[in-house]
């Protein structure tokens, strides 16, 4: 028998009728989650026919009420794509930073799942990228996170931990690519997604540049006022990878 608990569909081991009516729901609970966990850490195979450089080592923090959150996406997206629909075949890679000063800040913000212009679900992002290397997954990229206006059906967002400063968006994007752990791990973050997912060096961008892109499209004409990860700072990140 097969139970599909959202994408992951799961078999659960050969249990007889009355221990299975039982466990079963632990059990495809607990086989659920992990497979989550494998997904988010990109331990799950790259489809065939498609080759990527390895994973890098990606540290598990998985939003609360994640089953929730999906359900929200559905309605979100057809608001704003005309699709009631939360899974993510990723096409693009938005590049963020948190204007914050921690992992901890940023995860936080995230998992409070509080309404954003009147709409859930709240802000969050795929990974996060910390300043001492550490990689960090949040969401898998199989499932639509609310990171970037009209490219939230196509795109995984990645957060660099990086506050903001009073000398402006020049400095912020100096200081992320000149931090050897922090800027080597998102690059071979993104070096394996792009080849996972066949994804196009044009379609790797910044928040800044999400506007002006092909694939931006929202019904509800919502643009994007951030100004994080303008063009030359991608064009670098792109040139490195
Ligand atoms: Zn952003």
């Amino acid at each position: 028998m097969c139970v599909c608990a959202g994408v992951w569909c799961l078999t659960p081991p050969d249990l007889s009728g009355a221990l299975r009516a039982r466990l079963e729901p632990r059990v495809t609970r607990r086989a659920a989650r992990r497979a989550l966990l494998r997904e988010v850490q990109l331990l799950h195979p790259v489809r065939s026919g498609r080759r990527a450089p390895p994973a890098p080592t990606i540290v598990p923090r998985l939003l609360p009420f994640i089953d929730q959150r999906m359900a929200q996406a559905a309605e979100y997206s057809y608001r704003h794509y005309g699709e009631r629909e939360w899974r993510l075949d990723p096409q693009m890679i938005v590049l963020h930073y948190t204007c914050g000063p921690t992992f901890s800040s940023a995860w936080h913000t995230f998992a409070n799942n509080r309404p954003r212009r009147g709409e859930l679900p709240g802000l969050c992002a795929h990974y996060i990228v910390d300043q001492d290397g550490t990689i960090y997954g949040l969401v898998p990229p199989s499932v639509r996170c609310r990171h970037a206006n009209g490219v939230n059906h196509v795109a995984i967002g990645i957060e660099f931990v990086q506050d903001c400063l009073p000398q402006g968006a020049s400095a912020v994007e100096r200081a992320m690519l000149t931090r050897g752990p922090q800027i080597e791990a998102g690059l071979a973050l993104v070096r394996h997604l792009r080849r996972r997912f066949d994804i196009h060096d044009d379609n790797i961008i910044g928040h800044a540049m999400v506007n002006r892109h092909a694939m931006y499209s929202d019904l509800l004409g919502r643009t994007n006022d951030h100004g994080d990860w303008r063009e030359g700072a991608v064009r670098e990140f792109r040139r490195r990878l």
